[in-house]
């Protein structure tokens, strides 16, 4: 993970580059790209401009606006995943991943 410690307004807090990485590591204890299986990762703060569409809590909806996201980039095959950081946030952590048959897989 990078150790840029440029700063962002998230949620009314105040976030480095190292505490979203911390989040990652506390959200994705098992962190693996998704693409290579590297371990690995570049971290950086993106935005995205809305509308976008999300689903949350089985209900999709459109947001609109400026959505801050954090992406990181494996170094090993160049795959790029982005979060919202705001659902990143709130998520209850570590975030269960969920089957193709709709339940949570162990960890
Ligand atoms: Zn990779």
């Amino acid at each position: 993970m990078s150790n840029e410690q440029e700063m962002a307004d998230v949620s009314d807090r105040k976030l480095s580059v190292a505490d979203l990485a911390q989040e990652i590591n506390r959200a994705f204890p098992d962190l693996k790209c998704l693409r290579c299986g590297g371990e690995k990762f570049f971290l950086s703060r993106q935005s995205v401009m809305g509308p976008i569409s999300q689903t949350e809590d089985g209900v999709a909806r459109i947001a609109g606006g400026h959505l801050e996201t954090v992406a990181l980039s494996c170094p090993r095959c160049g795959f790029v995943e982005q979060h919202l950081v705001k659902i990143l946030l709130e998520a209850p952590k570590p975030i269960p991943v969920v089957n193709s048959d709709g339940r949570d897989r162990p960890l």
